[in-house]
């Protein structure tokens, strides 16, 4: 009988590394997931796998712990999931964002170096690498990297030492350059989850709503939802999806880099306009843009091309944006009814 597989994830609490801890617990590898540190004792997306995986602490900023998780378990597989991943955040937090970011990749890669050496390693790259990009319709694994905000540029950082290690150490690394997305899993301070849970307060007429990260209701008094640029593009898969990327990048027999997306893209008013017709409302009557919601600077638009994911991997997106904003909505109805909220 084959030998049962252990696979790390670092940041087990995110929406990308609870769907992996499921994927990879049905696969039957043995899963250590990582949180931080802090006093809270609820972690909503894996209060249901509690019991089922091994839970250590361990912190990007600090290598001691995650030299700490390597030589404990001595993992097959290690998926860096974590980082200060809030593209927002990172204006007004950059130190902190190049910290967890940007080194905080390389402190996972040394740990792996020195203690677990012929473990296969996968970082979460973001396309925000290609955030400034103009020209290309459709980026694909040669297009240049041109990150134009902190929170791309450090995952750039963190992208750039993948191929470094790959080529120093003859290390199994690689990275998945991932375009957004979402699920009902996705923090509260990302736009779409913003939308779903809007939309499913006014259509409940919840008087309480959730508060955005400015601590402002999510909804205000007059049953207008605040977002930021409604013009602005992306190309929207699913987390479920996108999780099946990663494992398969750690099976192939070299480590690769590959670009995953849905080739499709979409306006934040066409995301308003699939989740508020989906429960009967017209969006233009409720969504306003912000200028407090503003980015600094914004991201160009462009598509993700899989077509070396899926000629080398086998993988394809099943779940497109409008799909998507309908499972999100009819989710965040349930939360918002299972948690009480008026
Ligand atoms: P989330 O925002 O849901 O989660 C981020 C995770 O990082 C959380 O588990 C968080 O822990 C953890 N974390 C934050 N800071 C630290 C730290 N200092 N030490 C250890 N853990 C830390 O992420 P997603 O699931 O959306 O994304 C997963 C990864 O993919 C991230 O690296 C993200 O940047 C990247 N990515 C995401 C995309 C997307 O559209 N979702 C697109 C491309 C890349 P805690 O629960 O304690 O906050």
């Amino acid at each position: 009988m084959a030998k049962q597989k252990t696979a790390v994830i670092i940041g087990v609490t995110s929406q990308d590394g609870s769907y992996l801890a499921e994927l990879l617990l049905s696969k039957g590898y043995k899963v250590v997931g990582t949180l931080r540190r802090t006093t809270s004792m609820v972690h909503e997306n894996i209060e249901h796998l509690k019991g089922k995986i091994i839970l250590e602490a361990a912190d990007l900023i600090d290598p001691e712990s995650l030299n700490k998780v390597m030589i404990t378990h001595q993992p097959d597989e290690v998926y860096n999931i974590a980082s200060q991943s809030v593209p927002g955040d990172a204006w007004t937090h950059p130190f902190y964002t190049g910290e967890v970011t940007a080194l905080g990749p390389v402190r996972v890669f040394e740990a792996v170096r020195h203690f677990c050496p012929n473990a296969r390693v996968y970082q979460a790259t973001s396309r925000e690498i290609l955030g400034g990009v103009t020209g290309v319709d459709r980026a694909n694994e040669s297009t240049p990297i041109f990150a134009n905000n902190p929170y791309g540029i450090a995952k750039a950082y963190a992208h750039m030492m993948v191929d470094c290690y790959r080529k120093s150490y003859g290390m199994f690394v690689c990275a998945g350059i991932l375009f957004n997305h979402e699920s009902p899993r996705r923090s509260l301070h990302f736009v779409t989850r913003k939308i779903s849970m809007g939309v499913a307060c006014l259509k409940l007429g919840i008087k309480n709503p959730p508060v955005n990260e400015m601590g402002e209701p999510l909804v205000d008094a007059q049953g207008k939802l605040h977002l930021g640029d409604l013009n602005a593009r992306r190309d929207w898969g699913y987390s479920k999806d996108y999780v099946e990327a990663m494992w398969l990048m750690l099976q192939q027999s070299e480590p690769k880099d590959y670009v995953i997306g849905t080739d499709t893209n979409f306006s934040i008013k066409d995301a308003c306009k699939a989740a508020f017709d989906h429960v009967g409302l017209n969006w233009e009557e409720h969504v306003i843009s912000n200028a407090k919601l503003l980015r600094p600077t914004e991201i160009t638009d462009m598509r993700g091309d899989y077509s070396a994911a899926k000629r080398d991997l086998g993988w394809e997106p099943k779940v497109f944006m409008k799909e998507l904003m309908e499972i999100m909505v009819d989710s965040d109805i349930e939360w918002l009814k299972n948690h009480q909220v008026k």
